[in-house]
């Protein structure tokens, strides 16, 4: 971190941006095109991605990091839905992913069933819940979460947790749960496939009380579904056994049913294409440490690729100086966010340095360590880093809306910039 270093840092730098914008939409347009299926285990999504990243690695020239290849495999548990999602409510075919999503955990299940409905506060009453439970041993169960409004702090704790229950639980007999919400509908991903389906409705899709229910979900669960990170390396020029690591996650939500897919266009195909742009950059100008760049699967099932990289390191994780997680890096006119900024103060600060000295990123905030991606799989290990998402822009997240049209990739060429300056100076 002497001057020296940030002269030559400022040198290396004069790299063709204009390249690096064209390049990363490219990425991120093709990442978030229906061929990649929403990067999931529908339709090979995973494998699909894999190869592209292999592909784009080749083309710099960069090193594979695994012995003799740039993939790890390993293996996840998912519940996939990749055939028919049908709902019809009182006659009435509902939209998948605008109308209703199915939670990801959704079981297979195809019949007609008849609606019964329950306030939120009898669900805390014992005698009551006993009755709503015999009363639609047969019929799916519709629940207004709307009404959690009127509720306190406590209460509302108390009726989730019966609802966990009521969604979970294998004795009693409910077919189905219907909830309705007024929120905007986000999904997930799912390494367990509960016992019965769960709806989430929003509430204007419906004009009259609902009766009857016509649903048609084909979901397969997958034990052992084999899937791949991959990484590739650029050695150092001074220093090749220190290595800086440079990771995002390359998997997304897939597919709910075989029409409806989550493209992911910011989360992550953007982290995904910031990585691309650096490895690009630093297999052009040779780094001072090795760079590791890795694109993470099944981080949406709880970080199990970052998990399975540093369980099973190609690298001496000990002689990683410094690792960055970028999610979520296609707005920022709100500037940055640096999970575990005010851990490692001395990068933080010096990445503020960088920022100011170019007027890049119009702001960059810090805040506390926080297991929320890649990174907590090396913050685990004691390894020093941070985690970077963009701020402001898009509201779009875990739903259809997240797309590469709509992704303004404000500050990308200004945050990619900044970042090659900050590892030429570590
Ligand atoms: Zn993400």
């Amino acid at each position: 971190m002497s001057r020296l270093f940030i002269t030559v840092g400022f040198i290396l730098c004069t790299g063709a941006f204009a390249q690096d914008i064209d390049y990363a939409k490219q990425v991120i347009s093709q990442l978030s095109s229906p061929e990649y299926k929403g990067r999931g285990y529908v339709g090979d999504g995973d494998k699909i991605t894999a190869k592209f990243i292999t592909n784009e690695f080749i083309k710099m020239n960069a090193n594979p990091a695994f012995k003799d290849s740039y993939t790890q495999k390993f293996s996840v548990s998912v519940n996939t839905i990749p055939g028919i999602v049908s709902v019809k409510l009182n006659n009435i075919v509902l939209i998948p992913a605008i109308d209703f999503l199915v939670e990801s955990s959704c079981p297979s299940v195809r019949g007609t069933f008849s609606i019964v409905q329950a306030k939120r506060a009898d669900l805390s009453n014992p005698s009551k819940l006993e009755e709503i439970i015999r009363i639609s041993s047969t019929s799916f169960l519709l629940i207004d979460n709307i009404e959690r409004k009127n509720e306190s702090a406590e209460q509302t704790k108390k009726i989730d947790d019966i609802i966990s229950f009521l969604k979970n639980d294998n004795q009693i007999q409910i077919p189905g749960i219907i909830m309705y919400t007024s929120d905007k509908l986000t999904w997930d991903a799912s390494c367990f496939q509960n016992v019965r389906p769960i709806i989430i409705l929003k509430k204007e899709s419906v004009i009259d009380s609902l009766i009857k229910i016509e649903f048609f979900v084909e979901s397969k669960y997958i034990r052992r579904y084999n899937t791949q990170n991959v990484a590739a390396l650029i050695p150092g020029a001074v220093s090749p056994d220190s290595f800086i690591v440079v990771t995002a996650h390359y998997d997304h939500l897939g597919m709910m049913g075989k029409d409806t897919y989550f493209p992911g266009a910011n989360d992550n195909a953007s982290g995904l294409a910031m990585i691309l742009n650096l490895a690009k950059h630093f297999s052009e100008n040779k780094p001072k440490y090795t760079m590791v760049f890795v694109a993470f699967s099944a981080e949406e099932l709880g970080i199990l690729g970052a998990l399975a990289f540093t369980e099973n390191s190609p690298i001496n994780l000990g002689k990683i100086k410094f690792m960055v997680n970028f999610d979520l890096a296609g707005t920022g006119e709100e500037g940055i966010k640096v999970v575990n900024g005010t851990v490692y103060k001395k990068e933080f600060i010096f990445l503020n340095q960088v920022n100011n000295k170019d007027s890049l990123l119009p702001k960059i905030e810090s805040r506390g360590k926080a297991c929320n991606s890649d990174q907590c799989a090396f913050d685990e290990k004691g390894i020093p880093g941070f985690y970077i998402y963009t701020l402001g822009g898009i509201k779009a997240y875990h739903d259809i809306h997240d797309r590469y049209e709509t992704l303004p990739l404000t500050e990308f060429t200004d945050y990619c910039k900044l970042m090659i300056r900050f590892f030429n100076l570590l």
